[in-house]
């Protein structure tokens, strides 16, 4: 049986691989809107969009019949060497114009853990072709994602991403965690905590050297690490602080990006303008894999520069903007305009926060947190003390496991229950999935 086969011959990402060889996989076979369902028929709400990806839901038809078409007519070609074709050239023309201004030039690779080392490769070359070559260290924070990679996964701030992998293995400085509720100090207010944390990045600037410091890497919202929303005039303060010491600023968006938070792109809803911004994931709702690296001309020029003295750029992947991924890309963009799916993100935004809060004062949560339509629920041993569960996580697993049991499937970071629904969700569907999640929540301890 497929069961066995995947016991016998498979490891899993993310998973305790003794564990699984035990109680083996959850079979999914079929998707439809919202909801997906398992081998024995079992139909869930996908609550985390798959993995914070699939924006458009699971049944749409027309990006099939885009990917099937490309591939008849053009199922592979590369853009190496100044080749080229129409469905990577215009996915890029679309990104230039959907992002904010400024961000001119677009560069494509097959995953976001290969867009962040992309982007620490460009930064790199491009401060040693400014005649910097000490200018390398990247600056991000505790608890953010930026992929599993040698050096993305040296930018993630995850202590099991790290532990056994020999990482970090690039020059890089982990500040703290902008996340009021748990890295406050004991009555610090959010300002003073907001203050703080800018502070500290001031001075290990300062510290480390500004002519040692290249760029300064966070998602506007973590997610994988706990969604985790930035207190006030934090990020205004991040970007006057690169702005000051030259360094470059990068927003890894590929959660954020497409509407997620309500806004077509995470620093517009902050309120900062990255040089570099990154995207995959809501690209192409994961039908195919891609995402993309937006810079402006700020980081594009030297570079493109340098590689008129070098004779060339020498990085790419053979799917660098693969042409069934990009047609995929652009169908998909193309659904979620027509729909107006940022907007209904942006409407749905209130009735799911609301959802959300309404758990605020079960005894299991700490804090109910979350902007967009992006949430977390962060489990607590005690609530007066914040004293989490130990071992860290086992309850938000239980959890878990007990609302994929009531028919939701959400997903459990540390102490965090995460939920990351697909755009088009409604107001019956986020009645649907705060019912489960209250089951859930009462059952799971
Ligand atoms: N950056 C962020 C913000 C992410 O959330 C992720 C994945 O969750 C990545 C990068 C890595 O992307 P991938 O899993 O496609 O390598």
């Amino acid at each position: 049986s497929l069961h066995a086969s995947d016991i016998a011959h498979s490891m899993h990402p993310y998973t305790n691989m003794r564990a699984h060889e035990q109680q083996g996989p959850m079979i999914i076979t079929k998707g439809d809107g919202i909801h997906v369902y398992d081998s024995e028929g079992k139909e869930y709400i996908e609550g985390m969009a798959g993995l914070w990806s699939v924006a458009v839901g699971f049944s749409e038809s027309r990006i099939a019949e885009a990917a099937y078409k490309q591939m008849l007519e053009l199922p592979y070609y590369h853009s190496f060497a100044h080749k080229a074709h129409a469905p990577s050239i215009k996915l890029a023309e679309k990104l230039v114009e959907m992002t904010p201004e400024g961000l001119n030039r677009v560069f494509f690779t097959n995953s976001g853990s290969e867009a962040n080392d992309t982007v620490i490769k460009m930064v790199w070359f491009m401060n040693n072709a400014l005649g910097r070559p000490e200018k390398k260290k990247f600056l991000a924070r505790n608890k953010g994602y930026h992929g599993i990679t040698i050096a993305s996964g040296s930018l993630t701030g995850l202590p099991g991403n790290h532990k056994d992998f020999d990482l970090p293995a690039i020059p890089v400085i982990h500040l703290t965690c902008p996340h009021h509720w748990k890295w406050a100090e004991p009555g610090e207010s959010e300002a003073e905590f907001t203050a703080r944390l800018l502070k500290e990045a001031e001075d290990t600037i300062l510290s480390e050297g500004p002519e040692t410091i290249a760029a300064f890497i966070g998602e506007p919202v973590m997610g994988a690490g706990g969604v985790m929303t930035p207190p006030e005039g934090y990020w205004p303060g991040i970007a006057e602080l690169c702005k000051k010491y030259d360094i470059l600023l990068v927003s890894d968006e590929v959660i954020n990006g497409f509407g997620r938070l309500g806004t077509p792109f995470g620093c517009q809803k902050y309120g900062f303008e990255p040089d570099i911004l990154v995207t995959s994931k809501q690209l192409t709702s994961s039908y195919m894999p891609l995402a993309a690296i937006l810079v402006n001309d700020k980081v594009y020029n030297p570079i493109a520069d340098n590689t008129e003295k070098l004779g060339t750029f020498g990085h790419g992947f053979t799917g660098s903007g693969h042409p069934v991924a990009c047609a995929a890309g652009l169908e998909n963009l193309a659904i979620i305009e027509e729909k107006d799916l940022m907007g209904n993100a942006a409407r749905m935004e209130a009735p799911f926060q609301a959802m959300v809060q309404s758990f605020a004062d079960h005894p299991l949560v700490g804090e109910a947190r979350g902007t967009g339509l992006i949430a977390g629920l962060e489990l607590v041993a005690d609530k007066a003390s914040k004293t989490a569960f130990s071992p860290i996580g086992k309850v938000a697993a239980a959890v878990a496991r007990a609302a994929q049991d009531h028919g939701l499937i959400c997903r459990s970071v540390y102490e965090t229950v995460a939920l990351c629904p697909p755009l088009i969700i409604n107001e019956s569907d986020i009645e649907r999935i705060g019912q489960r999640l209250g089951t859930a929540l009462d059952e799971g301890h």
